[in-house]
């Protein structure tokens, strides 16, 4: 197995390093490291002309097909375009929904007339979008859901209600899983609909979280509308749909997120050398176990590249979204514990959370969101290894 970098990737690199640094040490340096885990409002505006630059010069996308808009990088390239973008200090990006999610879901299973009307504006950062899918009583669980969607000439009417709905506040568009056959078994009578936002059966009410922002929020339709050829799949058959999208989720998808992680490091560790927090063994014992940690994850992921003559990751992805939600809460727990007794206070007034308490709020939610740790072990033991199912009630 050769893990060493061809000059051709290695040229590709240096041409990804050389146009974000032009640009965000010009242009956007504003924006250099913002948006992260805790701090997803800010500078919206200006991240969202950063998604456009972005889209213009051909940035966004990069791993999706060319006659879809996008570069057709290979994953082993996307990895370095990201781990440049992480090392760059790229901002949080405000379309990442679009690209990691519903594009790749529309490219796997969209019909025509819907990818040519929403990819390029996936690609361009002109529409952005929210993912539709956890209720109240449908987590874990997603088969329960209860939101409707009934036929009324040529469209949809939507009532129900989701929550936990990320960035809805700024999406235009919602893929949203909807009961569209109440007499079908629950897996069978789901249907996969693109909804727009902005219209008055939509209602959306921000949910405060432990971090003072509000990432998520609960969203209820009351009558909402969409056309009727906007379904994504077979109608009554969006389950499979759902479970694709949910598959790019956890898969390729986070590669971006997970090279992140090594800029987080390196402000953690430049934290605790200047605190003279090095000298201390077990802060020196934690930093080396996250270093080693995130060489484990940084490894794998080449590992799993070597094989990846295929356009997806395979079965060795599954403990991929394990492996980085425990890396990186753990990465927030040892944040705060670098800041000593600091890390238990807030400056104040105004006791604003400092980047480091809200790096630990926030990384409580990793093992949570896109299927919890717990529901990833399952799929581990029963599709990764073909372990029987387990019962289900
Ligand atoms: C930051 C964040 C952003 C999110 N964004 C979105 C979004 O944009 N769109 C969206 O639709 N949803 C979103 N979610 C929701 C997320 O997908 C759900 O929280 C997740 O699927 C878990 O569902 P739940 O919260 O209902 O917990 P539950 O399903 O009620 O689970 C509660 C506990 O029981 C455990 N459990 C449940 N079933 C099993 C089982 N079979 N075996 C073992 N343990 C089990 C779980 O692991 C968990 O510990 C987001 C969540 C978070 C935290």
């Amino acid at each position: 197995m050769d893990l060493r970098f061809t000059p051709e990737e290695e040229a590709f690199r240096k041409e990804a390093r050389a146009y974000l640094d032009d640009l965000l040490h010009g242009e956007f340096a504003g924006i250099r490291g913002r948006g992260g885990p805790g701090d997803e409002h800010a500078l919206f505006d200006e991240r969202l002309a950063w998604e456009r630059r972005l889209g213009a010069d051909g940035w966004t996308c990069v791993g999706w097909p060319t006659e879809h808009g996008g570069r057709g990088l290979p994953l082993h390239l996307q990895v370095l375009w990201y781990e440049e973008y992480a090392r760059a200090g790229g901002p949080g990006r405000v379309g990442h929904i679009g690209e990691g999610l519903l594009g790749p879901t529309l490219i796997h299973f969209g019909a025509e007339h819907l990818q040519r009307r929403f990819l390029p504006a996936i690609v361009a950062g002109e529409e952005l979008w929210a993912q539709g899918y956890s209720e109240p009583d449908a987590g874990s669980d997603l088969a329960n859901i209860q939101t409707r969607a009934v036929l009324d000439g040529d469209e949809w009417v939507i009532d129900g209600q989701k929550v936990w709905t990320s960035w809805a506040t700024t999406s235009d568009w919602a893929f949203v899983l909807c009961r569209t056959d109440r007499d079908a078994p629950k897996h069978k009578g789901i249907s996969y609909l693109l909804v727009p936002m902005r219209q008055a059966g939509v209602e959306i009410r921000p949910i405060n979280q432990i971090t003072g922002t509000s990432e998520f929020n609960e969203v209820f339709f009351s009558g909402a509308r969409t056309s009727a050829d906007l379904v994504v799949g077979e109608v009554n058959g969006g389950w499979r749909v759902a479970m694709g999208t949910l598959a790019f989720e956890r898969g390729a998808s986070t590669l971006g997120q997970q090279f992140g992680f090594l800029s987080e490091f390196a402000e953690l560790l430049d934290e605790a050398r200047r605190r003279g927090r090095t000298s201390d063994p077990l802060v020196r014992q934690r930093l080396a176990s996250a270093w080693s940690r995130l060489e484990i994850m940084r490894w794998n992921t080449l590992r799993m590249l070597t094989n990846a003559d295929r356009p997806e990751l395979g079965r060795e992805a599954f403990i991929s979204k394990l492996f980085w939600a425990r890396l990186h809460r753990d990465l927030g727990e040892l944040a705060v514990d670098v800041l000593g007794l600091d890390g238990l206070v807030c400056d104040g007034p105004p006791y604003e959370l400092s980047p480091a308490q809200q790096r630990f709020l926030y990384t409580r939610a990793d093992t949570i969101y896109g299927g919890s740790n717990e529901v990833q072990r399952n799929i581990i033991g029963e599709r990764g290894l073909g372990l029987p199912a387990e019962p289900k009630v």
